[in-house]
């Protein structure tokens, strides 16, 4: 697709960032493009429209998950087009109120993702909003806090897949990129 080829001309290659060995594909050029930016949501939301996701079941899409931080620069975006609700899911400790946990595997140790508990209600349909999906950890571990929470996530969305890594063998619903790295 034209549009899909246009936004991975715009993606950058970093080597060596943030650490040794590391090539960081950076997405913020997209951003700074407000062509690129329109046609990137679209692309979203366009999908989310289709048969594969909410209508194939008639499901509405009631909650849009962004993981932090990049999932916040379009997510909320993404909702507000949708008319779903935004929904954050922040490392620990950043947000108020009673929260809902999960602990996920990084490089070296683990971290800790939170969601507030009211923030999804039971039954709720949802999708969940990164930049890139590597290893899978950290969507794996937003979809458990949409299930401890009691709803359903119908798909996880990314900009980029390292797709050689596999992670859709981890999640509990369909894995959507717009770009795939092998
Ligand atoms: P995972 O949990 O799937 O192993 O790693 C995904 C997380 O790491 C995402 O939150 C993503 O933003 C971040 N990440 C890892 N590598 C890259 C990269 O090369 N580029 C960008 N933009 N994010 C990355």
């Amino acid at each position: 697709m034209a549009d899909v080829e246009y936004l991975k001309s715009l993606l950058t290659a970093h080597p060596d960032f943030p650490q040794k060995g590391i090539v960081f594909l950076d997405i913020f050029p997209i951003l700074r493009n407000p062509v690129a930016f329109e046609t990137l949501v679209t692309n979203f939301v366009h999908h989310l429209n289709s048969k594969t996701v909410a209508q194939s079941s008639s499901k509405k899409i009631d909650v849009v998950v962004g993981l932090d931080a990049r999932g916040f620069l379009f997510g909320p975006i993404i909702a507000m087009r949708l008319g779903a609700a935004f929904v954050p899911v922040r490392k620990k400790g950043k947000l108020p109120g009673e929260c809902v946990t999960a602990t996920y595997e990084k490089e070296y140790g683990t971290d800790s993702f939170e969601m507030q508990a009211d923030a999804i209600k039971p039954g709720q349909n949802v999708v969940v909003i990164d930049d890139l999906i590597a290893t899978g950890g950290s969507a794996k571990a937003a979809g458990e806090l949409v299930a401890k929470c009691g709803g359903k996530t119908l798909e996880y969305l990314f900009i980029i897949e390292l797709s050689f890594l596999k992670a859709a063998e981890k999640l509990d619903a369909p894995l959507y990129s717009l770009v795939q790295v092998d």
